[in-house]
């Protein structure tokens, strides 16, 4: 067995040292999603959801477009290819498996056809993260629900999957419906969340630089300051300080729910509902990496053997999931009124 991931305490703590971020501090709770066998009464990225048997299965209706460059494979092909993947780990394929993995993949002709390959009709939709309160202490719930359900559609709509959001209360579902409906393909395999069972854990965190006063952006640049206090910062970081502080003192990276968002594919833009113009809470963070080589990656005992069946996981990307070229899909909902339509946003 694994021991829990634990976030090692951050370098100081750096409201000592620039005491006016105190007041910005928030809490985000990181999951620490790793591979598992979810039920639908876990907690889970990637797995199972208490959807009620009577409920219709969310569905999107596209567009939904397919250069002809990329193979859109089903979810069923993309799990036997991992799992192949897996169990032939260090060894040759048998021959079973390479058929396996040319019907999947079959040799392409050259030059490749550069047909474009619409999916006419809806696409179900696939589960991507499943929430209960009682797990995750910053997930805001609305009035009369304890359980969030996240789906998407695995197609770029247009740069990254549309998701889904719903709210409910779980002791209100009786019956589950067994067997949810899949997309017949997915634009990227990377749209198939590897199921995964969470390690909830809080932490502190503060906003992005950017998202700072003028005064606080000048004294976090200030690097006599930082030598003042003491902190032990490498002298590599003297002429950019706030680099450090982003990575390591300011937003957690990986899956998480609440929290300050790390920004690096962009700039920080405003979150504004635009239903009702309130400024926007960050609910989700879907990652694609849940961490660098910062101070941020959590301590944990490695298992001696991974369970049966599942890929040796890549601590850095155990969710198997990629948004663009490794960045993060943030979802934020409308602090006062939770039927406002979420917002989306890459970075
Ligand atoms: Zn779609
Ligand atoms: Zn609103």
């Amino acid at each position: 067995m694994t021991s829990t991931p634990t976030t090692p305490p951050r370098p100081f703590d750096v409201t000592t040292v620039f005491p006016q971020l105190a007041p910005l501090a928030r809490t985000a709770t990181r999951l620490h999603p790793r591979p598992g066998l979810p039920s639908p009464q876990d907690s889970s990225i990637g797995g199972p959801l208490l959807w009620p048997a009577g409920e219709q299965w969310p569905h999107c209706d596209g567009p939904h477009v397919v250069d002809g460059m990329n193979l859109a494979l089903s979810p069923a092909d993309v799990r036997l290819k991992r799992r192949i993947r897996a169990a032939s780990r260090g060894r040759a394929l048998t021959p079973q498996e390479r058929k396996t993995l040319e019907r999947i993949h079959p040799p392409r002709e050259y030059p490749h056809k550069l047909a474009v390959a619409p999916y006419e009709g809806s696409v179900a939709m696939l589960p991507v993260a499943q929430l209960y309160a009682r797990d995750v202490p910053d997930l805001q719930t609305p009035e009369g629900t304890d359980l969030l359900q996240v789906l998407w559609c695995p197609f770029d709509h247009p740069i990254m999957p549309k998701t889904a959001l719903f709210w409910r209360a779980a002791a209100t579902v009786a019956d589950i419906l067994a067997t949810p409906p899949e997309p017949p393909a997915m634009q990227f395999d990377d749209y198939l969340p590897e199921p995964c069972l969470l390690n909830p854990e809080q932490v502190t965190e503060y906003p992005d630089h950017l998202e700072l006063s003028k005064e606080l952006q000048e004294q976090l640049g200030n690097w006599s300051l930082w030598q003042v206090a003491d902190t032990g910062v490498d002298n590599a970081y003297a002429s950019y300080p706030q680099e450090f502080y982003d990575s390591e003192l300011a937003g957690a990276p990986g899956w998480k729910v609440g929290g300050w968002p790390r920004w690096g594919a962009t700039d920080p833009t405003p979150r504004i509902c635009p239903t009702c113009n309130s400024d926007m809470d960050a609910l989700l963070t879907i990652a694609t990496f849940e961490g660098d080589d910062s101070s941020w990656l959590p301590h944990e005992e490695p298992a001696d053997e991974p369970p049966t069946g599942f890929d040796q996981f890549d601590p850095r990307q155990p969710t198997a999931v990629q948004i663009g070229s490794g960045y993060d899909q943030q979802l934020y909902v409308c602090p006062t009124a939770p039927e406002h339509p979420h917002a989306e946003l890459m970075h």
